[in-house]
């Protein structure tokens, strides 16, 4: 097996959202950026699927807007829960503040292929699939680069910055030992298709019953099923059978019955393990950790993607110059976790609350599920579900695009 090294001003682990939108902006803004994902392409099933009206607001800002909106997606407006036996309208997102009043549900490989795409687009861009990050170098306690296992060879890659945007099992973080709170989640999701029929009607929805949460997301030709369980109850779910399984999806989803038994074997079923947690410090000299290696988000409100390219746009509007100088200072990192932990813990606060209040229960419970009384209020009141619109819809402290664009043909 062959070894080499590659240099770069800066170097990302991971290109899920936050890796690759942070790629993005750099190599736009004429920073010289290596991103390393391990995967062969993005096609992996169990992407979030929301693209929400801040995210758009900076794709506007990007000049982008019309282009991604020509892929296929489904529009939402309001976001519809069926409880027990009642339908309910929780957020209503037509009066936001922002360009885009409504959440895009595309799957998130085309997301990532047209970000991946424009920034191909600038020469100081280079992306390298199949490139899994094996382990941090270091020297004199700085981090200076990454080594890099291909399906050919090993690599070392150095940079002046390195930022970890390897996800909620982040081996990056792990190396460099950064310290993680856990705050635990009461549940996992099984995740799965089922096709949809062309005269089928219904729209992405989540329906709560007892002991049950299932979640149907419209990608056009199929459902995008999540069936939210217990945690650790995937073993017991399985003992019970696959026609079980799929009696109770039948239940779930009257319109979707006779797909059930689409489901051959329980690998047609994925088990996603949720986990919530946090870094209590998210950099060491000369490196940075953003989106879920900084902090794993719970798929409550579908709002970890929107955070992740907060993160991702906030990190390169503070290291565009530092980098193009090539001095990134320990100051500038720690001024970045000061402006993104605000955000991210008071969305986790939402997200913990919401497991604890409502999922928890709702996924133990024996009895019949009846709306509480703060989600009949604001079904009831139109006004009211303005204000989880802008909770998901927009979020805390909203990033905006401040780098420069380098033009393409510029040396
Ligand atoms: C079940 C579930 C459903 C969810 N649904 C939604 C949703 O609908 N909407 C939403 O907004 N959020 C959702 N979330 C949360 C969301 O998935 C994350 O918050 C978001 O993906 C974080 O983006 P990221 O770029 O930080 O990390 P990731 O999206 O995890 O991307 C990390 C990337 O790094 C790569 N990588 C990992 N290790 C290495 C390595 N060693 N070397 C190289 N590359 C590596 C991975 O292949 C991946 O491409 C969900 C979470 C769960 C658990």
């Amino acid at each position: 097996m062959s070894s080499s090294k590659l240099v770069a001003h800066c170097c990302i682990a991971g290109s899920g959202p936050a890796g690759m939108m942070l790629g993005f902006l750099l190599a736009r803004a004429g920073i010289d950026v290596i991103v390393l994902e391990k995967h062969a392409d993005f096609l992996r099933d169990f992407r979030g699927d929301t693209i929400h009206p801040s995210t758009l607001e900076i794709i506007h800002e990007l000049g982008l807007l019309d282009e991604l909106l020509r892929l296929p997606h489904e529009t939402v407006y309001r976001l519809n829960a069926q409880i027990g036996d009642t339908t309910l309208t929780l957020a209503d997102f037509t009066h936001l503040p922002t360009r885009c009043r409504f959440i895009a549900f595309m799957p998130q490989w085309d997301f990532l292929d047209f970000l991946a795409d424009h920034a191909r687009r600038y020469r100081t861009f280079r992306l390298l699939m199949q490139a899994e990050v094996t382990d941090i170098v270091k020297e004199a306690e700085r981090v200076v680069g990454l080594r890099v296992k291909t399906p050919t060879s090993t690599l070392e890659v150095r940079a002046d910055l390195v930022v970890a945007a390897d996800g909620r099992q982040s081996i990056v973080r792990e190396k460099a030992g950064l310290p993680v709170q856990e705050f635990g989640a009461p549940m996992d999701v099984l995740w799965f298709r089922l096709s949809r029929k062309r005269d089928d009607t219904a729209q992405t929805m989540g329906r709560f019953d007892t002991g049950r949460i299932f979640i149907m997301i419209n990608r056009g030709e199929y459902w995008q099923c999540g069936y939210v369980i217990p945690k650790g109850q995937f073993d017991e779910i399985r003992k019970q059978g696959l026609e079980s399984f799929r009696e109770t999806i039948g239940q779930l989803a009257p319109h979707a019955r006779d797909q059930v038994n689409e489901l051959q074997s329980w690998d047609d079923i994925k088990l996603l393990t949720v986990r919530v947690d946090r870094l209590s410090q998210w950099f060491r000299p000369g490196l940075l950790c953003i989106g879920d290696a900084a902090h794993a988000m719970s798929p409550v409100g579908g709002v970890g993607i929107n955070l992740a390219i907060q993160d991702a746009v906030a990190a390169a509007n503070a290291l565009a110059e530092p980098l193009r100088k090539r001095q990134v200072t320990v100051d500038e990192l720690r001024r970045i976790q000061k402006r993104r932990e605000f955000p991210t813990r008071v969305t986790q606060w939402l997200q913990l609350t919401v497991q604890r209040r409502v999922i928890a229960p709702v996924l133990s419970g024996t009895r019949r599920v009846k709306p509480p009384l703060l989600l009949r209020l604001i079904a009831a009141i139109p006004l009211l579900r303005r204000i989880p619109a802008y909770v998901i819809g927009i979020g805390v402290r909203p990033e905006h695009i401040r780098t420069p664009e380098i033009p393409r043909d510029a040396d």
